[in-house]
């Protein structure tokens, strides 16, 4: 089988990161200053994605046609993308009303849901996310109705280092104490990140993202054909995304050899990972060997997966 070679220059970087993001249906962190094309990176991955598939068109159109706006016929097997404003209501993100209706995080079922400037949401908000990126679907309970609602969407959120925006940015001076910086951060609860597989840090700038480049768009094409082969991989193995592995599945199906037990007990003890955490690191490592085609998962695969997990990038490199 053809397999195109993937550049792992930028495999920290955003593009690598989103490559990895549309080939196992991870979900994607983001951190960065203004004006570093988080937002563009994210719009990219609809069209790095294949088209729904037949059943997954019928669910994403009957969500839909109970929306406020209805379903749209042109819009069939098209991926949703939904990018609600942090400003935006819970029922508008969550679902309810009076006769619940499915909110943003229904809308994007089998689609991506994009979150800008994620700590800007109301907290109560984001926790609620927690249901529905553990079990695709989200329960509203308004007085005397309550209504359950699918919402198995691929999660990508965005947000600054800081409140200015430019800490660790060497073109702006950041004027935020520690406390302050703590604080923002402290709004992304511990168990909300653990549910996001991917926190990549975006700096500028980034020649790769001109649309004009003729390298550009010759990698955009490279990188469909590779995510393409990455899926087949993995519903021809498992009939799912790796990303929908179960506990179960990932101890059964992605044996490790004895070098990354040893690791992955390091990793434990050094960065205190919840057990979550862990699955969803070996489940990214599995979406990094099937990016290269190896069949089994490796050291270097688990060591980019923990990479691509941590901020704390240079104690990984030392563990
Ligand atoms: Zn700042």
């Amino acid at each position: 089988m053809l397999h195109p070679k993937r550049d792992i220059r930028g495999q920290f970087q955003g593009k690598g990161a989103l490559e990895i993001a549309a080939c196992g249906g991870h979900n994607l962190l983001m951190i960065g200053p203004p004006g570093t094309g988080k937002t563009m990176l994210a719009t990219r991955l609809p069209g790095l994605l294949p088209p729904l598939e037949e059943n997954e068109a019928f669910e994403s159109a009957a969500v839909l046609s109970i929306s406020e706006r209805g379903f749209d016929v042109a819009r069939w097997r098209e991926r949703p993308f939904r990018s609600p404003h942090h400003t935006s209501s819970a029922v508008a993100l969550i679902g309810g009303g009076s006769i619940p209706r499915p909110g943003e995080v229904s809308l994007a079922h089998r689609g991506i849901l994009f979150l800008d400037e994620l700590p800007q949401f109301d907290r109560r908000i984001l926790e609620v996310l927690r249901e529905p990126l553990e079990t695709g679907r989200i329960s509203i309970s308004r007085a005397a109705r309550s209504a359950d609602f699918p919402a198995l969407f691929q999660l990508v959120a965005a947000m600054n280092p800081c409140p200015c925006g430019y800490h660790g940015d060497p073109s702006k001076r950041c004027n935020c104490s520690r406390e302050k910086i703590e604080r923002y951060r402290g709004r992304i609860s511990g168990p909300l990140l653990d549910r996001i597989d991917l926190h990549i840090e975006i700096a500028r700038p980034r020649n790769w993202l001109d649309p004009n480049e003729e390298a550009a768009n010759e990698s955009s094409a490279m990188v469909r054909l590779r995510v393409e082969q990455a899926r087949t991989i993995q519903m021809r193995r498992q009939d799912k995304l790796n990303q929908f592995l179960s506990v179960n599945e990932i101890r059964q199906q992605i044996p490790l050899d004895l070098e990354s037990q040893r690791f992955t007990r390091q990793v434990f003890d050094r960065f205190l990972l919840s057990a979550r955490a862990y699955h969803r690191i070996v489940k990214v490592a599995r979406t990094i060997a099937d990016l290269e085609d190896n069949t089994n998962v490796e050291l270097p695969h688990l060591r980019e997966a923990l990479n691509l997990h941590c901020l704390d990038r240079a104690a990984v490199a030392d563990t």
